[in-house]
């Protein structure tokens, strides 16, 4: 009786948790947390729906780099993360370029417990007033931008949620998304530290091999993962049906892991796709894609959570742009600026990854050789409508610049000569860009010149334009530094110019 009578009331408390929201974001994974966190500190009303059953969830991607750090400080969920077990100062083997083993020294990475460290950001946005429904998931979707009608099951309770953005973040499982590069598949297994040889369990071990490559992790909890990755026909064709057979055989034929290729796993042999894609439907009007749903990276990087965070960031500011904003300018300005970092994030991803397979000591081999070329996507496909084609004409801009974009070394300032005259270079031009300021969108003047990665519009937090209109016509070092040092410090206006001139953006004439 007593039961039944407390099920009734988490029912009604469950009905009543039919909502009007601002967004309502789907995965509560890494992106989807920092969206939820990020948007809340703006002021938004936020129902976060997480479908997985058993929390904290399993997951891998567990060593974080360094500029989480950051985002963590940003979001505010430091001291929220303060008891998640995790592992720092980890040397790392590499087999890669040498076919000798280097040492490399800690990087400032941490390996996390991401079970934990996912739950520890839940409750942190709980705690923020952030909305969540878990176990929950979406039943129907109707509606258009600014008027969302959501309807889910929560705890088996059907619920219905009006908003006026839709976040998906719901990571790579079940998105169709374009390859950004050949196949890649990863399997693993976990052994635990007291069935190892000392010494290993405390580091982790890259080793590049003929068909992909190993990577050794020491994890928290006294836990050490073998990861392959590779082409997903390897293991078939090779140990058809075994893929355990082959994880073990690339262990044998290793320098960094034949020691533990006949450990007793503690679980049964887990794997995924790992395959780089991009899904080109990230942005549709009133509803998005983040992290893993818009882009995955290669886990070559270690840097997927990071990316996925950071992008979140991007996300909130553009749907803050958005949803504040009452013009259809504000929807442009939104919507490209999204596009553009999306592009960007996965070209230089693109571009990083291939560089660094390009090192490996066996480059000659097929595998190795194939993720070593310049990846180009088709444009033209006869299927692709007009937004894929647009993005993926862009996406094929950002790559060719960044094949051809070669940072110039730095001029030394002893060879500055105060006594002739400043001018731009004739390289230089100035092109619109967007910034944030605000956490909104604009567009601004920047900067451009070869040897600069991206356009400039601010330095040293100030506007480089109409400071520096001035150069327009040569100009001594002395009037220059005065006409800044009455807009700025006469230091920060001494940095400008002595970082503009050491790229060879501006020059003596
Ligand atoms: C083999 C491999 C190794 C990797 N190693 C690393 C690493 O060492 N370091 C690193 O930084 N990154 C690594 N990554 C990448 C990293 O795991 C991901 O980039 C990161 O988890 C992306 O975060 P996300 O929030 O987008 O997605 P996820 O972490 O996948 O979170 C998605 C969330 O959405 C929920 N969900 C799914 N479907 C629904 C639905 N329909 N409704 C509601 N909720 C839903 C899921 O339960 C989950 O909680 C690795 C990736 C692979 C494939």
């Amino acid at each position: 009786m007593q039961d039944n009578r407390q099920s009734r009331s988490e029912i009604d408390i469950l009905k009543s948790q039919d909502a009007v929201v601002d967004v309502v974001i789907i995965g509560a994974g890494p992106a989807g947390l920092t969206a939820a966190l990020r948007l809340r500190q703006l002021g938004y009303r936020i129902r976060l729906i997480e479908s997985s059953a058993q929390w904290p969830r399993f997951n891998i991607g567990e060593a974080l780099t360094p500029g989480i750090k950051n985002i963590i400080e940003m979001l505010g969920a430091t001291d929220a993360l303060a008891n998640v077990n995790y592992l720092t100062n980890i040397p790392t083997c590499l087999r890669w370029q040498e076919q000798e083993p280097q040492w490399l020294k800690a990087s400032g990475s941490a390996i996390v417990n991401r079970a934990q460290f996912d739950a520890a950001l839940l409750v942190h946005a709980q705690q923020q007033g952030i909305d969540i429904a878990r176990p929950a998931s979406v039943q129907s979707i109707t509606g258009a931008a600014d008027d969302w009608t959501i309807t889910l099951l929560n705890n088996g309770i059907s619920q219905t949620v009006k908003a006026r953005f839709i976040v998906d973040a719901s990571g790579r499982n079940g998105h169709r998304q374009f390859p950004c590069a050949e196949r890649l598949s990863a399997l693993w297994i976990e052994i635990r530290n007291e069935n190892i040889a000392a010494g290993i369990h405390n580091t982790t071990r890259v080793e590049a091999l003929e068909h992909g490559w190993l990577w050794g992790s020491a994890l928290p909890d006294n836990r050490y993962r073998i990861m392959w990755v590779g082409d997903p026909r390897s293991p078939r064709k090779h140990n058809p049906k075994q893929p355990q057979q082959w994880l073990a055989t690339q262990c044998a034929s290793s320098h960094l892991f034949n020691s533990l290729a006949s450990v007793t796993p503690t679980q049964p042999l887990k794997g995924c796709a790992a395959t780089p894609g991009f899904a080109f439907d990230s942005w549709q009007d009133g509803r998005i894609k983040i992290g893993d749903a818009a882009f995955s990276l290669d886990p070559v990087s270690s840097s997927g959570v990071e990316k996925a965070m950071r992008f979140s960031l991007i996300a909130a500011v553009a749907i803050h742009t958005q949803l504040s904003g009452d013009s259809v300018n504000h929807k442009t300005l939104a919507q490209d600026f999204f596009q553009h970092r999306l592009i960007e994030t996965c070209a230089r991803h693109s571009y990083w990854t291939r560089s660094y397979y390009a090192q490996a000591w066996c480059q000659e081999k097929a595998f190795w050789q194939l993720r070593s070329q310049p990846w180009q996507p088709v444009i033209g496909n006869p299927g692709d409508d007009e937004n894929t084609q647009t993005l993926l004409a862009a996406l094929a801009q950002e790559l060719a610049q960044l094949n051809h974009y070669h940072p110039v070394p730095l001029k030394s300032l002893a060879q500055f000569d105060v006594t002739r005259l400043l001018s731009f270079d004739s390289n230089t031009t100035w092109v619109t860009t967007h910034c944030v300021i605000d956490n909104l969108v604009t567009n601004q003047t920047a900067l451009y010149h070869p040897s600069v990665e991206r356009p400039l519009a601010y330095l040293e937090g100030e506007a480089l334009l109409p400071h520096l209109n001035i150069l327009q016509k040569p100009q001594t070092l002395s009037s220059l530094l005065n006409n800044l040092a009455c807009r700025m410090p006469l230091e920060k206006a001494q940095k400008i110019i002595a970082w503009l001139w050491q790229r060879g953006i501006i020059a003596s004439v």
